[in-house]
């Protein structure tokens, strides 16, 4: 019923509050490092409010991911431990949401082998969101990993029937192979997949500190875990504009804009009531409120850390649990891919 990429409708809002059970969703992160504030409102915010909603909820930890442009997963216990208690803190209930692995659901993986007879080579080079992460690692050649990516995502996405993906906007090419993959599949082995739909968050792009996209891997990042002098810190570091005079204005002032509409997303305001409100107190204004802003909101989530990280055992039970139901959606799945292609000897 809905458009290919979705942001936040009044339609859409309606069918999930009437009929929360006919929604699944699947999205993940890479345990790459902390969960920032672009994260937040570009995906985590919805997939908190889509869990307390009643919909089936699953978030992946794309642990194989991690070496799409990397030698080594450099101590991966840690990250992974850490983002699942980044997880938890923003609000997901291991009680009503799956958190699993990669590495856990083998059945999941061996979707990737017919997923990748259905593109072309020449179709995964053009994707632009694999493209500008080449990029921005440099000079080292494209991994085979990092080209084939995108169909491990539709691998993600599609085992477990998933027709709502929470994501921010660099997704969305990805999102559209998937469709792409569940269509070719149906076509040549028949119906086993729908083809699922993106949800943008309240900010589908939110930029971090250098005026690029807030990234873990770019040191542009207000981490959701950081204490509230290194978010002041980060946020006095930002970059801005010599006008006295604060607007909200994207196209001509990009850098200051994305400080205001994360103070806005923050107070849970407009950014023009936002911008409004520093008028001509310049950029130390603006920084002052921002940084006043990210802490009053993250000061709840960073308590509940605290208290989270000081049980040793919970993330290896909130994950046990969840690669054991995983496992059990993967292999369903896989016993039908199986049936369709005629694999049954
Ligand atoms: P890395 O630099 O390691 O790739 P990342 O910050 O891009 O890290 P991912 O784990 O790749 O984070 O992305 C997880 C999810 O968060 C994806 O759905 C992605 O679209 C969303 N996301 C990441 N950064 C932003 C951002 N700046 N604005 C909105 N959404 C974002
Ligand atoms: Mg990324």
């Amino acid at each position: 019923p809905f458009s290919r990429a979705v942001a936040r409708s009044a339609e859409l809002e309606v069918q999930i509050a009437a009929t929360p059970e006919r929604f699944r969703v699947l999205t993940g992160d890479r345990p790459t490092g902390p969960l920032h504030l672009g994260h937040y409102f570009g995906t985590l915010a919805n997939r908190v409010r889509l869990q307390q909603a009643g919909v089936d909820v699953l978030v992946l930890v794309a642990d194989y991911q991690v070496i799409t442009d990397r030698d080594v997963a450099e101590d991966l216990q840690r990250a992974v431990t850490g983002l699942v208690l980044d997880q938890l803190a923003a609000g997901l209930d291991p009680e009503r949401t799956t958190i699993f692995c990669h590495s856990a659901v083998p059945a999941l993986n061996q979707l990737l082998l017919p997923f990748l007879s259905l593109v072309s080579v020449p179709e995964l080079q053009r994707n632009p969101t694999v493209k500008a992460e080449t990029e921005a690692t440099g000079d080292r050649a494209m991994s085979g990993l990092m080209l084939t990516y995108p169909v491990h995502q539709a691998a993600d996405i599609l085992f477990c029937g998933a027709n709502l993906v929470p994501v921010g906007r660099d997704q969305l090419p990805h999102l559209e192979l998937t469709r792409t993959i569940a269509r070719r599949f149906t076509q040549r082995y028949g119906p086993v997949f729908g083809e699922p739909d993106a949800l943008l968050g309240d900010a589908p792009l939110l930029l971090g500190t250098d005026g690029t996209k807030m990234a873990k891997s770019r040191g542009n990042a207000i981490a959701l875990r950081a204490d509230e002098d290194t978010t002041a810190r980060l946020v006095r570091r930002a970059v801005t504009d010599t006008e006295r005079t604060i607007t909200y204005e994207p196209g001509r002032r990009p850098e200051v804009a994305s400080l205001v509409l994360l103070g806005a997303l923050c107070r849970g305001q407009s950014p023009e009531a936002f911008a409004d409100e520093i008028g001509a107190g310049g950029a130390a204004a603006l920084k002052a409120a921002l940084t006043e802003a990210v802490n009053e909101r993250l000061r709840p989530m960073r308590a509940r850390r605290a208290e989270l990280a000081a049980d040793p055992g919970l993330v290896r039970d909130v994950l046990r649990r969840g690669d054991e139901r995983a496992n059990g959606l993967a292999e369903a799945t896989l016993g039908r891919v199986r049936d369709a292609m005629g694999m049954r000897y």
